[in-house]
């Protein structure tokens, strides 16, 4: 990736994330507008606030269906066939156990687990009902709430690399806080690094070197709390209503569309590393790094990018399966 004066970084925050937009001409209009179609996508799909196209759906919950606007209504399409896989670990209807744990925001608890049985029956992703004719999406239960926290920066994501071609950019790169799309292939390739669980901010495991790709991780790292040295982290497995429990620590996936990406972090993360390198057999454009917590790398594949490893208290692996 280029060091050199030619590269012009803006900066933002939002969604509550760092955004960074890198781009090879300055071009203070264009970065403004990138700034303003994420923020207009971020008012459609927030929960976290009490209004936005996703929550007047969470509001009619059990009363009635709520019209939204084409790209609300495929996005929570695309969220609900992730959701209805056969073992899935991706659930579009996971709001009422996010909103209880609170994990990364003021006033996170370990709920008691009759409540936690109690939020699962109002997390049914079967309970989403989808009308294609009037674009709209009725939750059947009442407390039922969609939250598309998985996938919206992925989404998002896209829409500024197809902004960013619109204008005939043809290298450039937005990190909408650790999702990673990028274009073209400044001097070769983009160097992407691939953080190291659990330490400080810029200490990496390893770095990856892609083009015309998204990098996108999940990782356990990111958002969690600690009670009586039990550690809660933001990724909820929806068949317990509990943080996933794995041998991972991230999960990284390099795709085409950072919505790919976002969505297959999640169901990867539930797969665990054996498994997830089985589902990933035949997908040639999908490809996964996991990071376990016993200090592996493991990597589905290497079509797609060359990696580095740049810690050398953690071992290189390549899926066996
Ligand atoms: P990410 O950072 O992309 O891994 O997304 C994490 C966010 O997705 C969480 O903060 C929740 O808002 C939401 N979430 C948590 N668990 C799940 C799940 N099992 N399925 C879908 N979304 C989830
Ligand atoms: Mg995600």
């Amino acid at each position: 990736m280029p060091t050199d004066d030619s590269v012009y970084s803006y900066s933002a925050v939002l969604m509550g994330s760092p955004i960074l937009l890198k781009l090879f001409s300055h071009n203070e209009p264009l970065a403004s507008r990138v700034f303003s179609l994420i923020k207009q996508y971020e008012d459609l799909l927030t929960v976290n606030r009490a209004q936005s196209q996703v929550m007047d759906i969470n509001h009619a919950a059990g009363e009635h269906s709520v019209p939204v606007s084409r790209p609300v209504y495929q996005l929570i399409k695309c969220a609900k066939a992730s959701s209805m896989l056969p073992g899935s670990a991706f659930n579009l209807a996971i709001g009422p156990l996010v909103k209880r744990w609170r994990i990364g925001f003021k006033g996170d608890s370990v709920p008691p687990a009759d409540e936690i049985a109690a939020l699962l029956e109002v997390t049914k992703a079967e309970d989403v009902l989808l009308d294609d004719t009037a674009l709209s999406v009725f939750l059947t239960r009442k407390g039922m709430e969609i939250d598309l926290g998985a996938i919206a920066k992925g989404y998002i994501a896209d829409r500024v690399r197809d902004l960013l071609q619109k204008e005939g950019v043809t290298e450039g790169l937005i990190n909408l806080g650790g999702n990673v799309q990028t274009l073209g292939t400044p001097q070769g390739y983009w160097s992407i690094g691939l953080k190291k669980p659990f330490s400080d901010a810029d200490a990496l495991v390893g770095a990856m070197e892609v083009a015309n790709k998204s990098v996108v991780t999940s990782g356990t790292y990111e958002r969690y709390f600690e009670k009586n040295g039990q550690r809660y982290h933001h990724i909820l497995d929806p068949k317990t209503g509990y943080p996933l429990d794995n041998e991972l620590d991230s999960v990284t996936i390099i795709s085409t569309d950072s919505l790919d990406g976002d969505i297959w972090t999640t169901l990867l993360y539930g797969a665990g590393v054996e498994h997830g390198c089985r589902m990933l057999k035949g997908r040639d454009d999908i490809e996964a790094i996991f990071v376990t917590k016993a200090r592996e790398v493991v990597l589905s594949s290497r079509r797609q990018f060359r990696f580095t490893l740049l810690d050398d208290s953690y071992r290189l692996i390549d899926c066996t399966a």
